[in-house]
């Protein structure tokens, strides 16, 4: 038994406010970065980008592969933002029998500028411990029951590795023409936390 007082950690936006201040202080912060790097964050990383990238990917055999082989070419083909730093865009093909999912387990990385800012329940710890030791209960939880004959690959992000995971094409989406496909794309679909089988035509 220790007579030191527990440490606690503040919440993020806590946290945040106390970095800002200290770099304010030490004039390192020009002034309207917050809100300028706020607003482009808004306006540019969300998860449409991805969404287009994937219904492109199904109307374009061609873009696919290109996808497949480097997906940080592919986002910039497509005048998407992506971070030198986050080095390189990896995209992991749903097959039938084959599903992909991600996780960040040591924080909460993602590729934020292609499937837009990650949602809560990605950095939740509990996500991250589960989802790496059992994947298919995890799943199941969230309303994605997979048959056992469904392989599950989990992917762990890292610093300069993020993920987007292709899902497949709906076969009641067949034909339609990209933009409308963009449409019914999720962020849970390019996380691997669902699989839009349930779009229907
Ligand atoms: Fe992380």
């Amino acid at each position: 038994m220790s007579d030191q007082p527990k440490s606690s950690i503040a919440p993020p936006e806590k946290r945040a406010a106390a970095m800002e201040m200290v770099l304010r202080r030490n004039s390192a912060l020009p002034d309207g970065f917050v809100q300028e790097f706020t607003e482009h964050a808004d306006d540019a990383w969300v998860t449409a980008n991805g969404a287009r990238m994937v219904a492109r990917a199904w109307s374009e055999p061609a873009f696919r592969e290109r996808m497949l082989a480097d997906g940080t070419g592919a986002a910039r083909e497509m005048g998407f933002d992506f971070p030198e730093h986050h080095r390189h865009l990896v995209v992991l093909e749903n097959k039938p029998d084959i599903h992909n999912v991600i996780v960040c387990t040591l924080c909460s990385c993602t590729a934020y500028t292609i499937i837009g800012a990650a949602p809560d329940w990605y950095k939740d710890l509990d996500y991250r411990a589960r989802v790496v030791r059992e994947s298919r209960t995890v799943l199941r939880e969230m309303g994605l029951d997979l048959p056992a004959s469904t392989e599950i690959r989990v992917w762990d992000t890292t610093a300069d590795t993020r993920y987007m995971v292709l899902p497949e094409q709906p076969p009641a989406t067949e034909g339609w023409p990209a933009e409308k496909l963009a449409e019914i794309v999720t962020q849970d679909s390019m996380i691997g936390a669902s699989r839009l089988e349930e779009v229907k035509g």
